[in-house]
């Protein structure tokens, strides 16, 4: 199947989700948005009362927030990948369950795969945790790490940044940092691809896991 077919596929099933208790309360699913292209990809905690209602990622004020932000760098949220840890909403917007949590992941997974993208952008504690369980946001935000061969920056929530001037400052500062990372990412692949040395995941399957993730280098 083509990554798009693949992404379509996902929505699908998204859908019509009843692995964990959120499908009782969701209007919509948010399976999530953008190019099958992106090079970056964010991902964020789970849908809101607004993106609940319109079956869309980020489109309340944190997602007016993200777009700001997404400006700052040059960049327009048609350029990437939007998706989330959870798909539907938990009632009052409350943390994700570690059950809604598992019950999810394979979708992201499956999502990820699909666009292989140079850089993931995980905004909030819980999206961070899929990759980087036991990593505080505080030591590691807007640094490069390697987990299980990807690209990943940690970054504070846009909407926890809205409500904390401090955050807002980081955030900011991360964001802009943001073209530099994607410029090594493009880089380190095209060097990889021309000395054959790492495959794509399109072609390979998933790079091993590594035990500890790194902190790449020479970002
Ligand atoms: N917050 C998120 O984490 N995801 C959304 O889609 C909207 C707000």
């Amino acid at each position: 199947m083509k990554p798009e077919e693949i992404l379509k596929q996902i929505a699908q099933e998204v859908s019509v989700c009843t692995l964990c208790e959120l499908h009782y309360s969701r209007k919509n699913a948010v399976p999530g948005e953008g190019p099958v292209n992106a090079e970056v990809m964010f991902i964020g905690e789970g849908p809101g009362f607004h993106e609940n209602e319109q079956g869309r990622p980020f489109v309340g004020a944190a997602g007016k927030y993200l777009e700001e932000l997404l400006a700052s760098v040059n960049m327009k949220r048609s350029d990437v990948f939007i998706a989330n840890v959870v798909k539907c909403r938990p009632p009052g917007n409350r943390d994700p369950l570690p059950a809604e949590l598992a019950s999810c992941s394979d979708y992201l997974e499956r999502q990820i795969r699909a666009i292989n993208p140079k850089v993931i952008v995980t905004l909030g504690r819980y999206s961070m945790a899929h990759f980087l369980p036991n990593a505080k946001i505080g030591d590691i935000h807007g640094q490069a790490m390697i987990v299980k061969g990807r690209l990943i920056v940690a970054m504070y929530h846009p909407a926890a940044a809205l409500h904390q001037q401090s955050l807002k400052a980081t955030i900011e500062r991360d964001f802009a940092r943001l073209p530099e990372l994607m410029a090594k990412a493009r880089y380190e692949s095209s060097s990889n691809a021309s000395n054959s040395e790492q495959p794509s995941e399109h072609e390979a399957g998933p790079v091993e896991e590594k035990k500890e993730p790194k902190q790449l280098s020479l970002f």
